[in-house]
């Protein structure tokens, strides 16, 4: 840090990423990438000549075309899709655009929370979860603040239905509720469709997840135009080309074969549901989970070194060093092959602790 720091930023902590190891032979469970490639469409369309040669001009700002495909593909309109520089930067605007009042989110959700109510000098109340890890929607009712929630919820897993997530929008009329769906294509119900009703609503989405270009950085936010035009007024004032051209042509890939992504999300629901049923078989306990992952603990065994011993073994996970969730770890599903290794693995430790 240089002595040239503003005061506020220099107690800053920055949210930690997942770890992105340069080891080849690793297996890697922790940051809920897919373990699918991007289609051979999405593929094509970055590898496009015509593009290459395009890259000398600006991008296009408003990402037209993008737009509208996602707009015909959630059943909006144009002027009720955001784009970005991936979700985390709609999350970013959002607690910044939004969060004057202050903000509310679970004391257990996306890390990057707690960093932007920071970053923002938000005040903020972080809300304990049930003992099951679920979220009770009568804590963010009529408390006048930004609220925020993960849904599916990570890295927990588990959901609001949709007409929970109704209640709190009828109890925060005069504030905004963002609903961050970056794992809604694993099984959870989309809030989209209640865009309509509530103009307070502002729905977050990722190509990060279920259509494999975390890389690509893009994310989408679909809401009341109001709320649109409120992002689109912060993007022009920081970085209006904050979508690059290769990154427009990528998504505008995908959603052209969405049957392709389709078919992933279903392998790796169906992928987690076997994972989730030999763990238990272990003695695990495994949280419900509508994601593309697991959160399980086991009296066997504390969270912390459970990560280490797969770690020596080649399979990286995510453990998270926080009090009430120590005991835990978050499992990203990958392929089957790879949850077959995991499995062995997990039973290997085991067995060798008790030997
Ligand atoms: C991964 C994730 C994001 C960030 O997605 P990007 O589009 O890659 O920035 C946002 N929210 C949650 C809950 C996530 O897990």
């Amino acid at each position: 840090m240089s002595r040239f720091l503003e005061e506020r930023y220099q107690k800053l902590t920055p949210y930690t990423p997942g770890e992105q190891p340069k080891v080849k032979d690793l297996i890697k469970l922790n940051t809920n990438e897919s373990p699918y490639p991007p289609g051979p469409k999405t593929l094509a369309a970055v590898t496009d000549p015509d593009l290459a040669a395009g890259l000398r001009r600006y991008n296009d700002p408003e990402a037209g075309r993008l737009r509208d495909l996602l707009a015909a593909r959630y059943g909006v309109s144009r002027e009720n899709v955001y784009v970005s520089n991936g979700s985390d930067d709609i999350l970013n605007f959002s607690f910044q655009a939004f969060g004057g009042d202050g903000v509310l989110f679970p004391a257990i959700s996306y890390g990057f929370y707690q960093v932007f109510a920071d970053l923002h000098q938000r005040d903020y109340v972080k809300v304990p979860l049930r003992a099951d890890l679920t979220i009770d929607p009568r804590d963010y009712m009529d408390k006048g603040r930004l609220v925020v929630l993960a849904n599916p919820n990570a890295p927990t897993g588990r959901t609001l239905s949709l007409p929970e997530i109704e209640e709190i929008l009828r109890h925060n009329e005069d504030h905004v509720v963002l609903i961050d769906e970056a794992y809604v294509d694993f099984g959870g119900a989309s809030s989209v469709p209640l865009t309509k009703e509530y103009p307070n609503l502002l729905v977050t989405m990722t190509f990060s997840k279920s259509r494999s270009l975390a890389g690509a950085r893009l994310g989408f936010a679909i809401g009341d135009r109001g709320l649109i035009q409120d992002l689109e007024r912060l993007k022009y004032a920081t970085n209006p080309y904050n979508v690059n051209s290769l990154t427009q042509a990528a998504g505008a890939a995908a959603l052209a074969e969405e049957d392709y992504y389709q078919a992933n999300c279903r392998r790796i629901m169906k992928t987690r549901e076997r994972t989730a049923a030999a763990l238990k078989e272990m003695g695990f306990q495994v949280v419900p989970s509508q994601a593309n992952f697991l959160f399980v603990r086991t009296d066997r065994m504390a969270g912390g070194d459970l990560y280490q011993a797969l770690r020596d073994r080649k399979i990286l996970v995510r453990h998270f060093d926080q009090e009430e969730i120590r005991d835990y770890n978050r499992i990203t599903i990958g392929t089957d092959q790879e949850m077959d290794a995991l499995i062995q693995a997990v039973g290997e430790i085991l067995a060798g602790k008790e030997a």
